[in-house]
């Protein structure tokens, strides 16, 4: 087992962030090894609770709607005008990552935003070796190209849904694993929902149950609805374990 690994949730709001609550962002510790998994609005202020930003080694992006992108911009500005020198980190991101956030900069920092956020390509089916971790790339059922990564260390099994409807290729990334963080934006009885965007806490549940998770972290909640009655809905369609994400949370794997 990974000793000392752990999740550390920045950012448990999904869509727009609430009183209190940031959006999309997980830091995953082991080793001494720092990797972030999305930078929704607000969550480089969670992180900086946590760790300086220049200690950050690796930072992955699901997909590149607002609530799982927007702090890259904070993230920049932190290590281009970092009090230690100007520092960097790559940045795995779906294609066209790096031009599409380039829009909002003004014409002054373009040039130096590639030399901070270090973009590299990454898709579906891919395999990654950030630091002790493996990570492999699935692809979740959102409007636009989302990855759901998996990543093992050691025998232990981190799953992440990214944003994502309920698909098969969820099933396979949270399969086994040690903890499954899953979107659960939404509450079945407020439904119908559009279909093909997120799930809600029934739904992460039944993913849960037959990836044959251990653990089921739900989150992305949106900020209107109590992430307590969204655990509730995924206990009754999961065995195991339910936890409800809220920022700073420390899960450890
Ligand atoms: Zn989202
Ligand atoms: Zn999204």
């Amino acid at each position: 087992m990974a000793a000392g690994a752990r999740v550390v949730v920045l950012g448990s709001a999904g869509t727009h962030v609430g009183p209190g609550r940031m959006c999309s962002s997980y830091l995953v510790e082991a080793d001494g090894y720092r990797l972030v998994l999305d930078c929704g609005n607000g969550s480089l202020s969670n992180l900086q609770l946590r760790c300086d930003v220049a200690d950050v080694d690796a930072v992955l992006l699901s997909h590149l709607h607002p609530d799982h992108v927007a702090d890259v911009y904070s993230l920049y500005y932190a290590l281009r005008f970092h009090p230690g020198g100007p520092a960097s980190v790559p940045v795995y991101a779906p294609a066209g990552a790096r031009e599409h956030l380039a829009r909002l900069l003004p014409a002054e920092s373009v040039p130096t935003f590639a030399e901070h956020c270090r973009f590299e390509v990454a898709k579906a089916g891919d395999e990654l070796e950030l630091g002790p971790w493996r990570v492999t790339l699935h692809a979740a059922f959102h409007p636009v190209e989302t990855l759901a990564p998996r990543l093992s260390y050691d025998g232990t099994v981190l799953a992440y849904s990214g944003d994502s409807a309920p698909t098969s290729a969820l099933v396979e990334c949270a399969a086994e694993a040690d903890l499954f963080v899953c979107d659960s934006s939404w509450l079945e009885r407020d439904g119908p929902h559009p279909g093909g965007v997120h799930m809600t806490g029934a739904q992460a549940g039944r993913t849960a149950e037959q990836a044959g998770a251990a653990r089921l972290a739900v989150t992305h909640v949106l900020p209107t609805i109590d992430p307590a009655e969204v655990a509730a809905e995924a206990r009754s369609a999961f065995a195991g374990e339910v936890l409800a994400a809220h920022d700073l949370r420390e899960i450890r794997l």
